[in-house]
C-alpha cells in the first residue's frame, strides 16, 4: 500500500511540474511578446508584467519544491519536514503534495520573512 501511495505522489507531482512549467513558458512568452511592442511610452502593462513576473517567481519556487519533494520520495524521507525533521501532517500533503515544511515551520518561516533568511523550498 506504501508504494501505491508513493507512485500516486510521484504521478501528481509530475502532473503538479507539467503543469508549472506549461504555465511558466505561457508567461515567459507573453512577457517577451509585449516588450516587442512598444518600449518607448510609458508602459501601461508595467503592473501587469510585474504581476505575471511575481507569478514567474512563484511557479519556479514551486517548481524547485515539486523537485525537491520528487527526490524526497526517492530517497524515502518524503514528508519530513525541512526545518525540524518531523513528519508532516498527511492531510497537509495532500493539500499541497510538494511541501517541505510543516505547518508550525511554514509559520514560523513566513513570519520571520522571506528575504533575509534561509530559502526553503515551498516558500
Ligand atoms: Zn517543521
Amino acid at each position: 500500500m506504501m508504494s501505491d501511495k508513493k507512485e500516486e505522489r510521484i504521478a501528481k507531482l509530475k502532473k503538479e511540474q507539467a503543469l508549472a512549467l506549461q504555465e511558466l513558458e505561457y508567461l515567459r512568452e507573453s512577457l517577451r511578446y509585449e516588450v516587442d511592442l512598444d518600449l518607448d511610452e510609458a508602459d501601461p502593462y508595467v503592473t501587469e508584467r510585474e504581476m505575471a513576473m511575481g507569478v514567474i517567481v512563484d511557479l519556479e519556487r514551486k517548481l524547485k519544491a515539486i523537485n525537491y519533494a520528487l527526490s524526497q520520495l526517492e530517497s524515502g524521507t518524503y514528508g519530513i519536514c525541512e526545518r525540524c525533521g518531523q513528519p508532516i501532517d498527511p492531510a497537509r500533503l495532500e493539500v499541497i503534495p510538494e511541501t517541505t515544511l510543516c505547518i508550525k515551520c511554514k509559520t514560523i518561516v513566513e513570519r520571520e520573512g522571506r528575504n533575509n533568511q534561509k530559502i526553503y523550498y515551498n516558500l
